[in-house]
């Protein structure tokens, strides 16, 4: 028997494994059975290209609990190793076979899984002593038997096996138990084998019978070694991708809208299928998300720092050998290869997006607002995908009708174009809200869009910085007149005080609320609008929407909410109460000069003659008229509303 030294630098490595190397324990299974696939793929490119005669036989990897021995074993049918091989890869721990194996035969490789950093001696983190029994393939090789208990010594003998292949006997330390319980295990296997590429059984399949379960003889498959990503796309049919789709997330019900499948091998390696998901509920955006894997192997499903923000969205996997797995999450977003495959994977999105909507834009219109959250969050948050992706992103209007930005201009460049040259795009957020607004549009010849979504009010912010004269603006705004402003505005034929009088009779019973402000002010809009309504600033509503969404906008937010409430002077129910207004003359005394002090002389100022108009005895009618404003733009609720409803029937 020899005995030896693990050749690290540092005096005990173990402690450091089994505290600080990997913070998730339950690694240590992924390591052992990427270990064995890759002894097993590697028997089998040998046999491809003649260096191992004859029928592999079983080449079945499998696991199994031994409750009484409390050990975890993972056995395989793969290339095994010598006496020398386990000295050279398991003792040298510094030394990487599958570097040396991967430059013999570098173009059968693409199936050797990765490294995963000291892969192996993970099996420490949970063990107190882990067992080797190799054979290796090689004629004449003696079988070995190799044993440590956690510390720098080994002992290494010869023995007897009686097949080809490499068995891993974990001896599972008392503290980490749950590890020889089955669900555990077989929750695990199928975590991160499920689309090994070697199958991988543990235990037998088993089945309901008779209110019981029943083990069956044969074996139980943990793994689907041919997932849809690693076929050619011209061998699957849609139905096969969404086939795929539900056994990657059982228990999603609904089918994906689309997918994309992603292949390239140059100048870095990757495969993958992602999927545009029918998103219900936010609730269902974070539930499945996009797993990452390296050659068939799980690793993670947190892609953030590898696919852009917007796409951690969509559904499927990405396998790359080519992204970093052992550096910090930080630093994988300067890896200079996920910087390339965050690239390639947008463009992909982007050109698959661009091709449907070529290909049939009715069909892609009628997925439009299920993806579009994806699209509008790429938008805002990606120059290189807002260039591709608004040639496909579209508005749509009040009549269900779908248009791109350049598409919608045309149609409206001839009639909603103001007198200085800015095309105005008119939306609601609300159309039984905005009913009345909408339809005095409507009566124009205006076409109103509808920007109900979340992100719709950051879209249209975007789309004015990168379109020089177009604004959007919502219906209730302002009056439509102001909106899409064509000639100089009507005048009226009232003195500026006798407006003034009529302002101050109706600010005197506007209603007061907390966090809500009104504005009055005269406008002669027309006889056939109302005569009284509510518009709102267009730039501080926006402000205040957005901030809800973003930092540092905080400030908008708790600004009040205001309003302005227009008295339209051109209306005949407005001339008759002007013309009801009584005026008196008034003498406006100066106030005094503050900035004189006691003792001083203050000069004699003029006294100046005023006229003042006021209404009186209309407070009835012009609360009619507020209520009718508030009415019209959906603000009259509860109490107000049941007031108005009374003095409507006592006017009558
Ligand atoms: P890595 O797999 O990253 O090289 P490991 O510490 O997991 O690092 O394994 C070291 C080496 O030991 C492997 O490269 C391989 O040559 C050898 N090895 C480990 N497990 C097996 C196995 N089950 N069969 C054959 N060789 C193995």
């Amino acid at each position: 028997m020899a005995k030896g030294n693990i050749g690290v630098t540092s005096d005990n490595i173990f402690p450091v494994i089994k505290k600080f190397l990997y913070s998730d324990h339950e690694i240590f299974l992924r390591e052992l059975i990427s270990n064995a696939v890759d002894a097993t793929t590697k028997l089998k490119t040998l046999s491809s290209v003649g260096e191992v005669k004859g029928d592999l036989g079983d080449t079945r990897v499998r696991v199994c609990i031994n409750k009484e021995k409390k050990t975890l074993t993972v056995s395989d049918h793969g290339i095994g190793m010598t006496a020398e091989e386990v000295d050279k890869f398991i003792n040298q721990i510094a030394f990487s076979g599958a570097e040396e194996f991967v430059n013999k035969y570098k173009d059968k490789t693409e199936a050797i899984i990765g490294h995963f950093g000291l892969g192996f001696y993970s099996a420490f983190m949970v063990s107190k002593k882990v067992e080797i029994f190799s054979q290796s393939y090689k004629e004449d090789a003696k079988a070995v038997h190799w044993s440590c208990e956690g510390d720098p010594e080994y002992t290494m003998e010869d023995t007897i096996k009686a097949e080809r292949g490499t068995d891993i006997v974990l001896h599972i330390d008392d503290e980490f138990s749950q590890y020889l319980e089955d669900a555990t295990i077989e929750g695990l296997l199928k975590k991160y084998c499920k689309f090994l590429p070697v199958e991988i059984a543990f235990g037998k399949k088993k089945e309901w019978k008779d209110g019981k379960q029943v083990e069956l003889d044969e074996e139980n498959i943990i793994n689907d070694i041919n997932p849809a990503w690693t076929r050619k796309p011209s061998e699957l049919k849609d139905e096969d991708y969404d086939k795929f789709y539900h056994e990657l997330y059982p228990t999603q019900m609904e089918e994906p809208l689309f997918h994309i499948h992603l292949n390239v091998d140059y100048p870095f390696n990757l495969t993958g299928i992602l999927y545009f998901p029918k998103i219900k509920t936010n609730l269902d955006v974070h539930r499945n998300k996009i797993q990452l894997y390296c050659n068939q192997v799980y690793v993670t499903d947190e892609v953030e720092n590898i696919v852009p923000e917007y796409l951690t969205l969509l559904h499927g996997v990405i396998d790359s050998p080519d992204i970093p797995l052992n550096v910090s999450r930080s630093y994988l977003q300067s890896d200079n290869n996920v910087k390339k495959i965050s690239g390639y994977i947008t463009k992909k999105v982007a050109d698959k997006l661009a091709e449907l909507y070529k290909a049939d834009k009715d069909e892609f219109a009628k997925k439009w607002d299920d993806i579009k959250m994806f699209i509008q969050f790429g938008m805002l948050t990606d120059e290189k995908f807002y260039e591709k992706a608004k040639d496909f992103a579209l508005l749509k209007n009040l009549d269900g009708k779908y248009a791109t930005l350049e598409e919608y201009k045309d149609q409206i460049r001839e009639n909603q174009v103001d007198k200085d040259g800015n095309m105005v795009v008119l939306y609601t957020n609300d159309p039984d809200a905005h009913y009345t607004y909408i339809e005095r549009a409507k009566k124009k010849g205006y076409d109103v869009l509808l920007m109900d979504g979340e992100l719709d009010v950051h879209c249209m912010s975007q789309a004015e910085q990168k379109n020089e004269k177009l604004r959007f603006v919502r219906i209730d705004s302002d009056t439509i007149e102001n909106l899409i402003k064509k000639e100089d505005a009507a005048k009226d034929t009232y003195t500026d005080e006798q407006k003034e009088g009529l302002r101050k009779a109706f600010e005197g019973l506007l209603p007061e609320a907390e966090k809500l402000k009104y504005y009055v002010s005269c406008e002669a809009t027309s006889a056939d609008a109302l005569p009284v309504f509510l518009t709102q600033n267009e730039f501080m509503r926006r402000m205040k929407e957005m901030s809800a969404h973003q930092q540092g906008m905080s400030f908008y937010g708790q600004m009040p909410d205001s309003y302005n409430l227009v008295i339209n002077t051109a209306h005949p129910l407005i001339q008759e109460l002007v013309n009801k207004e009584t005026s008196e003359q008034v003498e406006e005394k100066p106030t005094p000069d503050p900035s004189l002090k006691g003792g001083e002389e203050e000069k004699p100022q003029e006294t100046v003659i005023k006229t003042v108009y006021k209404l009186e005895g209309e407070d009835e009618r012009l609360k009619q008229l507020i209520d009718i404003a508030l009415l019209a733009s959906g603000q009259l609720k509860g109490e107000a509303l049941a007031k108005f409803v009374n003095r409507s029937v006592e006017l009558l």
